[in-house]
């Protein structure tokens, strides 16, 4: 449901969190190259605010990552609007994100894709996001508090795998999850430490890489934290 549909106005924000401060943030972004309209129109729409602590809600539209707690960030909006482009382009009908973190881009895909899958590996942001995402109306979407590296076995394969964690290598659980077709999109750490955005794309057994642009994501790690 668009964010002027909901019934409750204090999603909407005022000030720094205003609409007009939404539609500024959409303009940067259009000149920094983001063109995909249904992308910008979503982030234009969606409360960023709601998706961190009340001291720092008024950051919130700012081109920058912010902290979400437990050492972890929120994406800066070029990001989350530069891998929404990456996953529309796919018109994809499953896709599964490894990282929920806050749970922003988890709420921008569900208003792009049929169907969202997400999984996160710490309990308290997990429980945080799903609360989020109940109060937008997100209905396509499915949380799971686990290790993102074993990939979702019982809802894939999936159209498109997007990873907001950054791996050295990639996990070959993910990759088996791929529909034939299908992309994963992830940061990839290279040889000297700098993470490139990556594509890659299954056709049969055979993944074809392509780098992207440089980037910078927190470690995709191991394990369950309750
Ligand atoms: N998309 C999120 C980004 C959060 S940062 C947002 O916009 O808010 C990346 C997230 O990935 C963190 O919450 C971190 O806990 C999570 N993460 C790291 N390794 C993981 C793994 N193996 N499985 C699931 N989540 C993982």
């Amino acid at each position: 449901m668009p964010l002027r549909e909901l019934k409750d106005p204090a999603l909407l924000g005022v000030g720094m969190t205003s609409q007009r401060t939404r539609d500024r943030m959409a303009g940067r972004l259009e000149e920094a190259g983001i063109t995909d309209e249904r992308v910008l129109d979503t982030l234009r729409r969606e409360p960023r605010h709601l998706f961190l602590d009340e001291a720092l809600s008024h950051r919130a539209y700012e081109d920058s990552s912010l902290p979400i707690g437990h050492g972890q960030t929120l994406s800066q909006p070029w990001i989350v609007a530069r891998m929404s482009e990456l996953v529309v382009a796919e018109a994809p009908q499953r896709v599964l994100e490894v990282g929920t973190g806050s749970g922003y881009q988890t709420l921008v895909l569900s208003r792009l894709v049929p169907r969202v899958f997400s999984v996160e590996r710490i309990a308290a942001l997990k429980e945080r996001a799903a609360e989020r995402l109940r109060r937008l109306s997100a209905h396509n979407v499915t949380l799971r508090l686990a290790d993102g590296g074993h990939g979702w076995r019982e809802a894939g394969p999936f159209d498109v795998i997007l990873l907001t964690a950054c791996a050295s290598e990639l996990p070959s659980a993910l990759l088996d999850q791929l529909a034939d077709g299908g992309v994963l999109i992830t940061p990839l750490e290279d040889d000297t430490g700098q993470q490139w955005l990556t594509r890659v794309r299954r056709q049969g057994q055979h993944f074809e890489y392509q780098r992207l642009e440089p980037v910078r994501f927190v470690p995709l790690l191991q394990g369950v934290i309750r």
